[in-house]
């Protein structure tokens, strides 16, 4: 086969789909808003409108990276959070399917992300990768032999809910309090500085700080770093990848410091596993979920 194929990206401000050749680079993009407060009918009708604008050059399944946690063996949404109000429930495999006449498979979009890098992106010919997205929170997915490492919940790789020395006196976006995503995250950054200073900026101007002289916020995005390596090390002990790659709106922020921690941490014996910056910024969802869809066994009961 060497037509390409159809991936979407499903996020709670913006959905696009692309064309996708079997070498992993985009040909064609669309995207727009995602009118995440019309509800899922809408959303849905948005991504199909997208794909089917790109379907005339394709055959075969359609590919999906959605916010949310997705069901490995129905491709609905297991759990949304209010970025898509409604989300959760919504038979995205099915209703795209419905609407797209095409197959279509679905993952989260952090599982996508890593899909994508690590077929064409900074994990380019690895094999096993690991993959932690930095932004407004802190998410995680595994790929393993190429392929997602989705768990039984299709949640697996989610690194954000670890415990992190100094986050105890934070709350993380699940609710608990000492977890790594309430220090290193875009809120996690905001909320570490409001603390020290008492002023509320979003993790994205504390970011902007720390690299133009304000001292506490070199100090907040530094200290986020360093735990976010020193986890990511153990991590490297615990899974064996090939590299760790870090995308997401605070990951350059938060790289520096969290180098060296990770070089500091890593047991011996994987001395050799990098720490890597992703490569394919916004379209890593898009060519994850084109490579799902180029996975796709071929059925045999119809
Ligand atoms: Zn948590």
């Amino acid at each position: 086969m060497t037509t390409p194929v159809v991936g979407i990206d499903i996020g709670g401000t913006k959905t696009a789909a692309a064309l996708v050749d079997r070498a992993g680079r985009v040909l064609e993009r669309r995207e727009a808003p995602t009118p995440a407060r019309a509800g899922p009918e809408a959303v849905l009708g948005v991504a199909a409108r997208l794909a089917t604008d790109l379907l005339g050059a394709t055959t075969g399944p359609v590919g999906v990276g959605t916010a949310g946690t997705v069901d490995p063996a129905t491709g609905g949404i297991r759990y949304a959070t209010d970025s898509l109000p409604g989300w959760t429930g919504t038979p995205v495999a099915d209703a795209l399917a419905a609407r797209l006449g095409r197959e279509v498979r679905v993952t989260n979009d952090v599982n996508a992300a890593a899909l994508g890098e690590s077929w064409a992106g900074a994990g380019r010919d690895r094999a096993h990768v690991l993959l932690v997205a930095v932004g407004t929170g802190l998410g995680g997915a595994l790929v393993r032999d190429g392929r997602v490492e989705a768990g039984a919940r299709g949640a697996a790789g989610e690194v954000g809910h670890l415990p992190a020395p100094g986050a105890e006196q934070l709350r993380c976006g699940c609710g608990r309090y000492g977890h790594l995503e309430a220090l290193a995250s875009g809120s996690g950054l905001a909320a570490a500085y409001a603390i020290e200073t008492g002023t509320h900026l979003t993790g994205r101007t504390v970011a902007e700080r720390a690299a133009t002289g304000d001292g506490v916020a070199r100090l907040v995005v530094e200290r986020a770093g360093a735990v976010l390596g020193a986890t990511l090390a153990g991590l490297v002990a615990l899974l064996d990848p090939d590299a760790v790659l870090v995308t997401g709106g605070a990951a350059s922020s938060l790289l520096p410091a969290a180098s060296v921690s990770y070089s500091a941490e890593l047991a011996s014996g994987w001395a050799d596993v990098p720490l890597l910056p992703a490569t394919l910024g916004a379209d890593a969802v898009l060519v994850g979920a084109a490579r799902l869809a180029i996975d796709t066994p071929e059925r045999t009961d119809r």
